[in-house]
């Protein structure tokens, strides 16, 4: 697609990677076909091919911002259409170029900035997620079953020391899922000291939740003191930093894109991005083969878009359970978003909720015993819609792995 972007936005690295993917664009609408609001609303704007030109007409500074931030905002950047397209556009990169132009030449309304500001302040700090989580436990014969299910504390494994002499890696803990489901990591830490793994904390929010709430300067701020507390570590102990949440995995690999014009971070960001691994890349590598696989029960496992769309990791969670021992049953629309999307599913309740009802069918069309998912908004998403017990993934291989017979 031809466009003509102003030369001093050209000169930038955003202008340089929003040039890239719009004449890697030629129209052919392929990814139409898989991009869920496309699907929901049938209207050309809600698909990827017209969002494309929604936003070229918006970075050449002929659009009107209410009409390109309608679309935009109901986008999920669920990433399902650079899966998609032939010619390789980086629709990820373009859209979130454009979410930060828009903001700047048309800021949003002030009650939208203050709703943002406070879904940023309030899910990333994990005392007021863990406040609220408590109350809300207290108050459960008042809440409905969904947020229950939602709340339901789940039990903590014990600590499995890592046998002496084994490797290290930093596991990240980060806001919403450490308030929340503490265990997941403490899941993961099981696992891994079987895998002659020992891990240590790396406490701190990867700044996800502020990026895609229209506030991408904090998030370099968040990305940018991250930095500044875990690279010496990892470069110290030549150490992987292990993401055990897939929304969180994708932005920390993103780090290099995202203080490309910050001439101090950006070779820093690159080193530490060569580092970060998402959990089932840190599973993988560590040899899982040589685990119990006592494995039981059909699973349904829901793949995260930032796990196969965002880091192209689509197949390996399922292929470790299987090797587990679990029964993996088919999943149909394997490719859609089940609604979640970071903040997606406050802010636009409705589409989520129905994107959420649609993967849940196909989730359990063939009668799971539980569903297995990789992404912490997911796993809370999914469970307010269903009794079927939903878990992360690695819940289940630690239990598989647990002890021999
Ligand atoms: S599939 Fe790719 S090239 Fe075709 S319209 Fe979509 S983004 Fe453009
Ligand atoms: S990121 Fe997802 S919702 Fe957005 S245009 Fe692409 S496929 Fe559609």
């Amino acid at each position: 697609m031809q466009s003509r972007l102003p030369q001093e936005f050209l000169n930038t690295p955003a202008g340089q990677r929003a040039n890239a993917a719009l004449s890697n664009c030629v129209h052919c609408g392929f990814c139409n076909a898989t991009c869920p609001t496309y699907l929901l609303l049938g209207n050309e704007l809600d698909g990827p091919r017209g969002r494309i030109y929604l936003i070229k007409q918006l970075l050449e500074g002929e659009s009107d911002g209410d009409r390109s931030r309608l679309h935009l905002d109901r986008c999920l950047t669920c990433r399902n259409c650079e899966t998609t397209c032939p010619s390789g556009v980086r629709y990820g990169q373009l859209v979130d170029v454009a979410r930060e132009h828009l903001d700047r030449v048309a800021p949003r309304p002030l009650w939208q900035r203050l709703r943002n500001a406070l879904l940023v302040h309030g899910l990333g700090s994990p005392r007021l997620v863990s406040l609220v989580t408590t109350l809300g436990r207290l108050a459960s014969p008042l809440l409905p079953a969904g947020m229950n299910r939602q709340l339901r504390r789940q039990p903590a494994p014990p600590p499995e020391p890592a046998p002496a002499g084994a490797g290290r890696v930093l596991l990240h803990d980060g806001c919403v899922q450490s308030a929340m489901s503490p265990e997941i990591n403490q899941h993961a830490q099981r696992v891994l000291a079987r895998l002659n793994t020992d891990c240590e904390g790396a406490a701190g929010c990867c700044g996800a939740l502020a990026y895609h709430t229209g506030d991408p300067e904090r998030a370099r701020r968040q990305a940018r003191a991250n930095l500044g507390h875990w690279l010496p570590r990892i470069e110290h102990g030549d150490l992987r930093l292990v993401s055990t949440a897939s929304g969180c995995g994708v932005f920390l690999k993103s780090y290099a894109e995202l203080l490309e014009d910050d001439s101090t971070y950006r070779e820093p960001a690159r080193r530490f991005v060569a580092a970060v691994r998402d959990l089932s890349e840190a599973v993988l590598e560590a040899d899982p083969a040589r685990l119990p696989a006592n494995g039981k029960g059909r699973v349904a496992f829901q793949s995260s878009c930032t796990l196969q769309h965002g880091m192209g990791l689509g197949g390996k969670v399922e292929g470790i359970l299987e090797a587990a021992g679990y029964e993996l049953v088919p999943v149909a629309e394997a490719h859609l978003c089940c609604g979640s999307a970071g903040s997606y599913s406050l802010l636009q309740p409705a589409l989520a909720g129905q994107l959420r009802e649609r993967k849940l069918r196909n989730l359990e069309q063939a009668g799971p015993e539980r569903i297995a998912t990789a992404n912490i908004g997911c796993l809370m998403h999914l469970r307010s819609g269903t009794a079927t017990p939903v878990q992360h993934w690695i819940t289940l291989l630690d239990e598989a792995s647990a002890a021999d017979g």
